[in-house]
């Protein structure tokens, strides 16, 4: 099967932060000035109190996984038809819900509030992908 790119986050003046702490092995996440709750996806004004201001963290890089679904019939084929079956899930890490993938593990095996843990899949020289996989039991 051909192979073609698959498309990749374009890093904005508010989305610049997140990505390059990726890049750097750091999951940052925007807290509020104003109410102290976090902001997912990076944007300019709080979903919570309206607030602007916030600062970046280093998150826990612990989540659970909240939802997910497994994808089996690739969309287009041409772009993810070797990576089936993977899982898309939202967790909640830190006070925000993300959507990511979970790997490291069946995707038959996932399950609601299972405990993962932060793993980056590096993608290429400018994207380091935020991933979740079982959390350790070495941890
Ligand atoms: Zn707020």
């Amino acid at each position: 099967m051909m192979s073609l790119p698959k498309p990749v986050p374009a890093a904005d003046h508010l989305t610049a932060p997140y990505w390059q702490g990726c890049l750097e092995g750091t999951l940052r996440l925007q807290l509020c000035n104003s109410c102290g709750k976090g902001r997912f996806p990076p944007g300019p004004v709080c979903p919570h109190c309206k607030a602007a201001g916030a600062e970046w963290v280093e998150s826990s890089g612990r989540a659970s996984v909240y939802s997910w679904i497994v994808v089996r019939h690739p969309i287009p084929a041409e772009v993810y038809g070797e990576d089936v079956p993977y899982v898309v899930a939202l967790v909640d890490l830190d006070g925000v819900r993300m959507p990511t993938n979970i790997v490291g593990c069946a995707p038959e095996d996932v399950y609601g509030g299972m405990e993962v843990e932060l793993s980056f899949k590096r993608v290429s020289d400018t994207l380091n992908l935020p991933q979740f996989r079982p959390l350790s039991t070495n941890a």
